[in-house]
């Protein structure tokens, strides 16, 4: 309320007394509002984040909330324990509604074109009714604040599409860690119905087969200029290929596309196929014009569409989670053994031994396992 106080008009005589009703307001006292107005920035009013059930992030994640889907997907990659259960149970909850996506893993060396090929793939699927998710695993991430993979940046229409879902690393710090991140991610965004996920990595170390063992179609984003280069790239990555993907074939390229896709396509012929039954061929595509993204879609769908006449789609899937499963447990108990107290003074002993060869190493390890034995079942 403005503060008033009662003038007297001119007209008014100076003895008047209640007879004259007339008051005249001051103006606003402009000192006193811009007073209140700093008050009031100085002390924003505090949004409280409302804490979500269980049941909040199950149903919010089926009705295909993007907020809670990604509030889900921060807590699955969260390092606190409270966060790890809480991430665990909705897991649980949701499993029953995964499994419906075209997973694909998208490799290749910086530069290849990976995002500009998903940009370009992810566009024409959301244009074809598809609802896509691109998720980056890049264990490196921590280092590079999630900058070389997934980055929003360089997908820009992918990211302002409804229907186009784009998450970058979690930053795990170990494989380990992003591996369960990144698959608990797939899950969820599965559950919120993305019906394609494209898993992007970069060609280097264990990332790669990372992804290959958390997808059902791999494909190599490669680079024109091969001739010499082809001997480059390792025979072990080739063969968890399920397509080789020449980019960059258009302009003057186009020509050195075609002869590099080729000699690809000649060196697949004495590998073993990634997958058992499919025969891994070379393709080009421009993701700048767009030419060919259609034709290596057609192969993605026709694979799919084998594996699952054939049975094939289903036992991989639940190869891939037992593996895990297994990699999980394996890497539980190392990290319960070499942060073990008495193992760690065991192995210090033993090595103490070695090195002033009264021990045999034979001795040694049987030491090691049997201090072990007794720390496990502790
Ligand atoms: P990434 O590191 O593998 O994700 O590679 P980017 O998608 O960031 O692409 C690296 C560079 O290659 C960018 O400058 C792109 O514009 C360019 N590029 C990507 N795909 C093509 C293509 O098909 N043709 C041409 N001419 N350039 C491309």
């Amino acid at each position: 309320m403005p503060e008033y106080t009662t003038y007297r008009p001119d007209w008014q005589p100076e003895d008047a007394g209640s007879e004259f009703a007339c008051q005249v307001m001051t103006g606003i006292d402009e000192k006193k509002l811009a007073e209140r107005a700093a008050a009031k920035r100085a002390a924003p009013p505090q949004f409280v984040r409302r804490e979500l059930t269980v049941d909040d992030y199950v149903q919010g994640v089926l009705r295909q909330d993007r907020m809670v889907l990604a509030r889900a997907i921060t807590l699955v990659e969260s390092n606190a324990p409270k966060h790890f259960a809480l991430g665990q149970e909705i897991i649980q909850k949701i499993l029953p509604y995964t499994g419906n996506a075209t997973r694909v893993g998208i490799t290749g060396v910086p530069g290849a074109g990976k995002s500009t090929l998903i940009e370009a793939l992810g566009n024409r699927l959301c244009d074809a009714g598809h609802k896509i998710a691109v998720l980056a695993v890049d264990p490196s991430s921590h280092v590079s604040h999630g900058s070389i993979l997934g980055d929003k940046t360089r997908m820009e229409t992918l990211t302002k599409r409804k229907e186009a879902f784009i998450r970058p690393s979690p930053s795990g710090g170990t494989l380990g860690g992003v591996t369960r991140k990144s698959r608990e991610t797939m899950l969820l965004c599965e559950a919120a119905g993305y019906d394609t996920i494209l898993v992007e990595t970069v060609g280097v170390g264990q990332s790669e087969t990372t992804v290959r063992s958390m997808v059902d179609f791999f494909l190599y984003v490669v680079l024109t200029g091969a001739g010499d280069d082809l001997q480059g790239i390792k025979k072990g990555v080739m063969e968890t290929a399920d397509a080789i993907l020449v980019n960059k074939a258009d302009g003057d390229n186009k020509f050195r596309a075609e002869v590099a896709r080729s000699e690809y396509e000649q060196i697949l012929h004495y590998l073993r196929p990634a997958t058992e039954g499919w025969t891994t061929k070379a393709y080009t595509c421009s993701s700048v014009t767009g030419e060919g993204i259609a034709e290596i879609w057609e192969v993605v769908e026709t694979f799919m569409r084998q594996m699952r006449e054939r049975g094939t789609l289903e036992s991989r899937r639940q190869q891939q989670t037992l593996s895990w499963v297994y990699q999980m447990t394996e890497e539980q108990i190392r990290n319960r053994i070499v942060t073990n107290p008495n193992v760690v003074a065991c192995m210090e002993d033993v090595s103490r031994r070695i090195s002033n060869s009264t021990m045999s190493a034979t001795a040694a390890a049987q030491t090691l396992l049997d201090a072990i034995e007794i720390e496990l079942k502790k």
